[in-house]
């Protein structure tokens, strides 16, 4: 305990002397910025699970750019294999060219993550955002299946595009469209009406009665756990029965991977050991390993009816991700050891969220690595994720209230900085359960 203790202490950025001029951020930057509201620094510098400021402040990153880094700040395997890359002159953009790159990042994919699995996925690069793996996937599924409607969950998370923003739940988000968002229907999520109500034998009977009113969907789209929605998670039992309901009905599985997924619950991909094997399933965020853009949209070879160019992005080849993923590939998941550090890791987080929780009579959620606490109201989580920014942890809230405090930490964490980022936690939501550290007013 004295060691973290004093680790905690330590990580506090210095008070700054004077507030740093931020005015071409008011003049110039729009409006839409986000999470430059919640943290008012200038960032500088990273490195593993460390971000300093320009004012000499350190901060320990527990957002890791909603894992996107799962894999630390700059990790160096990486970094080198990017820097020998780019003073080699290797190719930097090539549209959807064949590139030694493309090539060998295909070949560790295949090998590393999808022979050793069992899984015949076909690759399909798209753009490179999360939004863009979504767009692809619900677009194949429409026209494979020559039908419209797909069926989403609520609390479900997706992007920002007009198509995977329909496939969104909340609705701030989806108000942003300024159209109407349509042929999706958002049926509930596991556990939404309580441990009683199976939501899938819900769905099933809607989609079997003929008079029911929802269509028959092109796919059905889920997250194991509910990245921005809550942590809600699914069950193994639960999704089981989603993907045979898909079937059944003729309809794509897809599973959203993109927060979930690179070992963010444990295993490479979320749904590994759960006994379905989605249609299709999409990848970005930590998939580069080292936060460049980077998407990928899987899905079974039979499903591949693609006309070439009929998806199209002048960015799916972003040769530097290929590098860094393929890197990453290779560094963290030729065997199983970072899988099972990181199921440990997860199971040592789940006690502390869990002790916290309890002793102010809250409750946990999410899986893995990817786990939270309900504090009730967004008022309340803003009020600790400040407080604990201000103790120099970077952390933020996630679900239909802003009512989660988040924990995404990077999986590479050491034992002494997760408990130091947890003591924080701990210190932050007393003082403001305690009515020490005020609840901000904006
Ligand atoms: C972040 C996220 C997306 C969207 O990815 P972008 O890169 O922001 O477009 C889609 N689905 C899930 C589950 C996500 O967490």
């Amino acid at each position: 305990m004295t060691t973290t203790t004093t680790l905690a202490r330590h990580t506090r950025p210095k008070p700054t002397s004077h507030i740093p001029d931020r005015s071409i951020y008011e003049r110039r930057e729009s409006v839409v910025r986000s999470y430059a509201r919640t943290m008012p620094r200038q960032f500088s510098r990273a490195d593993n699970v460390w971000m300093y400021d320009n004012q000499g402040g350190r901060y320990l990153d527990f957002l890791s750019g909603c894992s996107t880094l799962n894999y630390g700040h700059n990790h160096p395997a990486l970094k080198q294999a990017l820097i020998d890359y780019i003073s080699t002159d290797g190719i930097t953009h090539g549209l959807d060219l064949h590139t030694d790159a493309k090539a060998e990042f295909l070949e560790t994919f295949e090998s590393l993550i999808l022979k050793s699995r069992g899984l015949d996925y076909r690759v399909m690069f798209t753009g490179p955002t999360g939004t863009n793996a979504v767009e692809a996937a619900i677009k194949l599924a429409r026209k494979v299946t020559g039908r419209g409607l797909v069926i989403a969950f609520t609390n479900g998370f997706h992007g920002m595009t007009l198509g995977a923003l329909a496939c969104t739940g909340n609705a701030a988000k989806r108000t942003g469209a300024g159209v109407p968002l349509s042929h999706v229907s958002h049926e509930p999520y596991d556990g939404y009406h309580g441990p009683d109500l199976d939501t899938a034998a819900l769905l099933e009977r809607r989609l079997s009665d003929p008079s029911s009113g929802l269509d028959a969907p092109a796919a059905i789209l889920v997250e194991t756990v509910q990245g921005e929605g809550g942590l809600n998670t699914a069950s193994p039992d639960w999704l089981r029965a989603i993907a045979d309901i898909a079937k059944r009905h003729g309809a794509l599985l897809i599973v959203d991977d993109i927060q979930a997924g690179c070992g963010r619950t444990g295993p490479f991909f979320s749904f590994e050991g759960m006994g379905f094997t989605p249609d299709i399933v999409t990848m970005a965020k930590s998939l580069s390993g080292m936060g460049l853009p980077f998407a990928l949209t899987l899905f079974r070879p039979e499903l591949d009816q693609w006309l070439p160019g009929e998806h199209n992005g002048t960015f799916r080849g972003n040769n530097h991700a290929f590098i860094t993923a393929t890197a990453s590939l290779r560094n963290f998941w030729k065997d199983d050891e970072f899988e099972q550090d990181v199921q440990r890791k997860g199971r040592l987080l789940a006690r502390r969220l869990d002790a916290i929780a309890s002793g102010f009579g809250l409750s946990t959620r999410g899986r893995g690595m990817m786990r939270g606490i309900d504090v009730g109201s967004g008022e309340t989580a803003d009020a600790i994720t400040s407080a604990c920014f201000a103790a120099g942890l970077i952390i933020e809230t996630s679900g239909a209230h802003d009512e989660i405090v988040k924990v995404l930490a990077p999986l590479i964490i050491d034992d002494a900085a997760l408990s130091a980022g947890l003591d924080i936690i701990e210190e932050s939501v007393r003082a403001v359960r305690t009515g020490s550290y005020g609840i901000a007013a904006e």
